[in-house]
């Protein structure tokens, strides 16, 4: 399974990022797909993104909302919010850990070997204030003489945008090194925090800061597909910790906010048979283990 997820995260990459003639056309992408958008976090703005990142898109529609309603048109597109809607139904967070580009890039550069940290459980809520305040408030709220606001979370925050897009377009097109300011250098500091940061933590951005996650996880625990906990099976061995890539303390309870449905702790953590799946209300049974029984842990 562990493997598996890795094959499908490579190939959501790719197929995320599949505009592979930008080093001709030095370029960014702007067909058709474009109007489309990625279910993770992946720039638009990326030379070789293949399709809109959700995020960039919430922000887009808010900041032109003013303009629209001031002109009569009342238009607002709920396209993007709706496909959140339907995936965050149907398996919650689920995308974190399967196809979002930045996910698998937080764990590749995890596995560099050095001491791990874990971080204070109060960060974890820093996503939500990032999400309501650069996502939804600030686009629509500040705006300039004619209405239209900015997409804030992009322009000052996101990390991926960074790596994916500002410093590639900056060797892509020479002529935009004259357009790097305080701006810029402020957003490849963050960038940096978040580099070394991957290195000692499990996945801080999506822990701590992102406002797709943030989405997502709002999901867990109404979703179709959800995560079971049977405390009476449960030893308490704490497996599921050391192996989750979020570090969810998942005998703590089951479809809290960061789990992704990796599905590891339920395939190959849990040697007690305390972690099942169910789809739809259909409890699928844990994976059979090595024949150990909680009796004879706790003998
Ligand atoms: S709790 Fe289990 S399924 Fe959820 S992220 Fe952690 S290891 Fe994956
Ligand atoms: S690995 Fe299984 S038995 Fe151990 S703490 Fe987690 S849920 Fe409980």
């Amino acid at each position: 399974m562990w493997n598996l997820r890795r094959w499908v995260q490579g190939v959501a990459t790719l197929v995320s990022n599949a505009y592979l003639l930008f080093p001709f056309t030095r370029n960014i992408y702007q067909g058709r797909l474009k109007s489309m958008c990625v279910p993770g976090l992946n720039c638009y703005s990326c030379p070789a993104a293949s399709g809109a990142c959700p995020l960039g898109s919430i922000q887009s529609i808010l900041a032109t909302v003013r303009p629209s309603f001031s002109s009569g048109h009342y238009h607002i597109s709920f396209y993007v919010l709706g496909m959140l809607g339907l995936i965050g139904s149907l398996v919650g967070r689920m995308p974190c850990a399967w196809v979002c580009p930045f996910g698998l890039i937080q764990e590749l550069i995890h596995k560099i070997p050095s001491r791990k940290y874990e971080i204070p459980q109060a960060l974890i809520y820093v996503k939500y204030v990032i999400l309501v305040f650069f996502v939804f408030l600030l686009p629509v709220l500040v705006v300039d003489q004619f209405g239209y606001g900015m997409t804030w979370f992009c322009k000052y925050i996101c990390p991926a945008g960074t790596l994916e897009a500002g410093i590639p377009m900056i060797f892509l097109q020479p002529s935009l090194q004259e357009l790097i300011g305080i701006l810029y250098y402020n957003k490849v500091i963050i960038l940096l925090v978040f580099l070394i940061l991957m290195v000692f933590i499990r996945r801080p951005f999506c822990r701590i800061a992102c406002p797709l996650g943030a989405i997502y996880s709002l999901f867990n625990k109404v979703s179709i597909f959800r995560m079971v906990h049977d405390p009476d099976a449960c030893v308490l061995c704490k497996q599921c910790y050391q192996d989750c890539p979020m570090g969810v303390r998942f005998y703590e309870g089951a479809n809290q906010v960061d789990c992704i449905r990796c599905l590891k702790c339920y395939q190959e953590s849990c040697q007690y048979g305390a972690i099942s799946i169910e789809m739809a209300g259909i409890l699928l049974r844990p994976v059979p283990k090595k024949g150990e029984k909680k009796e004879e842990i706790q003998a």
